[in-house]
């Protein structure tokens, strides 16, 4: 497919150069967390690069990035306070686990050096950040490559591993975790990876009640330390600033990225704990991991300003309100056409699981690229939605997450919704002419 080229962005819109309009009801990738083109960070960024774009890491730090690691220590649940600055949602999530490999290290118990993850997740494309997806596409063609981390079901209740007990099925969500751990042995286990809300995989799936709380007895048990990837869920997306708050759950280990910059500058970061830092620190003393680009002022200073934006604007309480009135009209879609299993999601991160049968929850063939038709489709009407195809476990999975900048309003909700119905309303006829519903 060709992709038009896009030549300005102005709040969640976006232009092409033929003069088309775009409503971004992704924020790209679930990133564009405060719009575009806001004038205040393109005045931050001008600022710092007047003043200096760049020093290398392990020479000197400078006054965006300090600023920028106290401010995100402040937000950070509990004794999250240690900041490791890096570039992608990948580089986050391997440098948590290259973090927690050490900490074991440093405690004496080296052999503690793999995570367990779970199915239909994903933790990014490097090699390291693959072996811990659970994302069976992602991962087919590099498999022989791929340490085997995902072991675990997703707590995904639409299609629950424990359907006796759902959705009070937290706890064998929990017995299978401590089953996976006897498997394996305990004093193999660094980590326990998850995204609080999983998104690229899943469509904004969201767990049961009480399951990170009876994950964390699990880990505590056997000593093995949690890492939260909220490279997608995390900076207000789920209508708080960090999802696990949702929980009153704290991890040892948290990595961010998309929403941190808002799409502004590459920029990603790994929140250690002070218990984890300490002990690293009191041993090898350095966190073997870093980019020529890790900190560098301009991307910091880029972030430093969306996080004004954010803390001045509202938006974390404004993603909570208009991600209330979305969901409504996801469930309606859900409630209208049978194409549509499950409207699902938490604060402005929703998602849509699309079937042939609402009943049976039937997928649709593979060869249908029911998901992509529907991309294709808001497209040409000018909405961007995300695809969350092809994680899904033990089917194709088709899956949309609808996620627009946290800054939305009523009126641009209403509008996405509008185009989505007429998409969807479309393919449903298409499919059912092809006499798959
Ligand atoms: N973790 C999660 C939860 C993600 O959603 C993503 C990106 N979709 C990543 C990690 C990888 O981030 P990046 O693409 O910036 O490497």
């Amino acid at each position: 497919m060709e992709y038009p080229e896009i030549s300005w962005g102005k709040g969640v819109y976006l232009y092409d150069k033929e003069g088309n309009r775009y409503i971004d009801g992704a924020s790209g990738a679930i990133t564009a967390n405060i719009g575009h083109g806001v004038d205040e960070i393109a005045e931050a960024m001008y600022e710092q690069a007047k003043k200096v774009s760049f020093v290398y890491r392990s020479q000197f730090t400078s006054e965006p990035a300090e600023k920028l690691a106290e401010r995100l220590a402040e937000h950070a649940p509990g004794d999250l306070d240690w900041i490791f600055f890096v570039n992608s949602g990948s580089e986050a999530t391997e440098t948590a686990l290259k973090v927690a490999i050490q900490y074991w290290q440093e405690k004496g118990r080296p052999s503690k050096k793999r995570v367990i993850s779970r199915w239909m997740s994903y933790h990014g494309i490097t090699m390291g950040a693959l072996s811990m997806s659970g994302h069976s596409i992602r991962r087919s063609r590099f498999s022989s490559l791929l340490e085997q981390y995902p072991e675990l079901s997703p707590p995904y209740c639409y299609r629950c591993a424990f359907t006796q007990n759902c959705p009070n099925c937290a706890d064998d969500y929990a017995r299978e975790f401590e089953t996976a751990i006897q498997r394996l042995g305990p004093e193999t286990i660094a980590a326990f990876v998850f995204e609080p809300v999983i998104g690229a995989a899943g469509g904004a799936v969201v767990p049961p009640d009480g399951y990170f709380e009876k994950m964390k007895k699990v880990c505590d048990k056997y000593d093995i330390l949690m890492i939260a990837d909220e490279v997608m869920t995390g900076i207000g997306r789920t209508g708080k600033m960090f999802a696990m708050e949702h929980w009153n759950v704290q991890p040892d280990i948290v990595a961010l990225g998309k929403g941190m910059s808002a799409g502004y500058a590459p920029m990603a970061a790994t929140i250690v704990s002070d218990r984890i830092i300490q002990t690293i620190e009191s041993g090898s003393r350095v966190i073997l991991s870093g980019h020529t680009f890790s900190a560098n002022p301009q991307s910091a200073a880029t972030c430093l300003a969306v996080m004004d934006y954010i803390e001045n604007n509202h938006v974390v309480q404004n993603a909570k309100l208009q991600g209330s009135i979305l969901m409504k009209g996801l469930k309606y879609l859900e409630q209208t056409y049978p194409l549509v299993g499950e409207a699902r999601g938490l604060g402005m991160l929703c998602g849509l699981e699309l079937v042939a049968d609402q009943h049976t929850k039937e997928p649709f063939p593979l060869n249908l690229e029911v998901t992509n038709r529907l991309i294709q489709k808001c497209y040409e009407k000018g909405l961007i939605v995300y695809t969350a195809a092809g994680g899904i476990n033990g089917h194709s999975g088709d899956a949309i997450i609808v996620a627009p900048p946290l800054t939305v309003k009523t009126e641009e909700l209403q509008e996405l919704l509008t185009i989505l119905e007429e998409a969807i309303a479309e393919l449903s006829h298409e499919l059912s002419n092809e006499g798959f519903l």
